[in-house]
């Protein structure tokens, strides 16, 4: 049997008539960036992730590049996120000059620890940026009841959470800008790269439709200096024939992550690997399904290559241990939680189409894998 990471080609034959179609459509009109596709899909995104506005642009990495631009970072600002996220997370904020302030994670669920957030905030923090890592949401309720004290704008990392709600609230409705990615390990994976913004704020949202476009409200004249960075027709077709089967892709992932649990559990592996905690009044989205494991993940991993069984490691290298991030001057042991979730975490498979037996193999794999030991 092989079981790979991630496996797209049930879910993309499933919809090929339709999506060829909505190709057509794009090609018969000639609109290959923004244009009515891409307008038809932001309505719906707002729809969806119940926000006033949603504004589509080339990338997630430029979603959290844009956002934080309209909330004004500039250079020598400093924003507060987290050390143990993708790249583009932090890479955003030193784009524009400005300088990330890492606060540990909690180990529970991988996401910022609010309770260190206060203390890192000082007079030039300009923006704060939780991430909400593998499809569940950071603490909100918490870190808007702290930021609401000092009036700082919240930017949310959602790449990796459309749809995860913490208390009925959707991700990227619960600060200033919600930023989302359209890659397509994402839970909605568009046909290359794309991405998008959700906010409440009618200025804000006017600066981001701007911002994505060169600045420029009217052709030719620029109020800011923008980038490029729109969304393309091809991509808006295709995601709208993939939006409405969004929750019930979810809603698998959930049994599956439900499945690896009892799975895990009747195999008596609860000891060796610890699963992942889901929060209260939340609903977790699975963009990933990451397990713990001290001491020998590493071992683990090479047993369920060796099996056919595709797994990942999201992320081996905290930022602040980066290379190109030395010139910060973090050191190692700073933030003991992140490195010690760099060493630890497995991400299985996941995805919708995945089978029960293909589930049972993964664990039967990882108790071989153990046994072994
Ligand atoms: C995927 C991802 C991004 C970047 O999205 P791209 O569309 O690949 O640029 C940013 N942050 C997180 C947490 C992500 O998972």
């Amino acid at each position: 049997m092989k079981v790979p990471l991630l496996d797209l080609t049930e879910q993309n034959s499933a919809l090929r008539p339709e999506i060829e179609s909505a190709l057509g459509r794009v090609l018969d009109t000639n609109a290959f960036i923004l244009g009515g596709e891409v307008k038809a899909l932001e309505d719906e995104l707002a729809e969806y992730c119940r926000t006033k506005y949603a504004i589509g642009c080339a990338s997630g990495s430029d979603a959290l590049l844009l956002a934080l631009m309209a909330v004004g970072v500039k250079a020598g600002d400093e924003v507060i996120t987290t050390p143990y996220s993708f790249f583009a997370t932090v890479s955003a904020i030193t784009r524009l000059g400005a300088t990330p302030v890492f606060v540990d994670i909690d180990p529970k669920t991988f996401n910022l620890d609010v309770s260190q957030i206060e203390g890192a905030i000082t007079e030039r923090t300009k923006a704060i940026q939780p991430v909400h890592l593998y499809g569940q949401c950071a603490d909100m309720e918490a870190l808007n009841d702290v930021v609401g004290r000092h009036g700082i704008p919240v930017v949310e990392d959602a790449a990796q959470a459309i749809g995860a709600e913490e208390n009925g609230r959707r991700a990227g409705a619960m600060s200033e800008v919600g930023c989302f990615s359209f890659y397509p390990s994402k839970n909605l994976g568009g046909m290359g790269d794309g991405g998008f913004m959700t906010t409440d704020d009618e200025q804000i949202a006017r600066e981001l439709v701007a911002l994505r476009n060169h600045g420029s409200e009217e052709r030719y004249y620029h109020k800011w200096v923008g980038v490029n960075s729109r969304l393309d027709g091809f991509q808006g077709a295709v995601l709208r024939v993939k939006l409405p089967h969004l929750d019930e892709w979810t809603d698998r992932r959930n049994q599956n992550a439900d499945r690896y649990r009892d799975l895990f559990t009747n195999a008596g592996l609860t000891e060796q690997i610890e699963l992942p905690f889901e929060r209260e009044n939340c609903r977790h989205i699975y963009n990933q399904f990451v397990i713990r494991v001290s001491g020998r993940r590493d071992e683990l991993r090479k047993h369920l290559a060796a099996a056919d069984v595709g797994t990942d490691i999201y992320y081996p290298v905290p930022l602040h241990l980066q290379e190109c991030f030395e010139y910060l001057g973090y050191r190692e042991g700073e933030f003991p939680e992140s490195e010690k979730a760099a060493k630890e975490t497995l991400a299985l498979p996941i995805y919708p189409e995945l089978r029960s037996e293909q589930q049972e193999y993964v664990v039967e794999k990882v108790r071989e894998s153990f046994e072994e030991k």
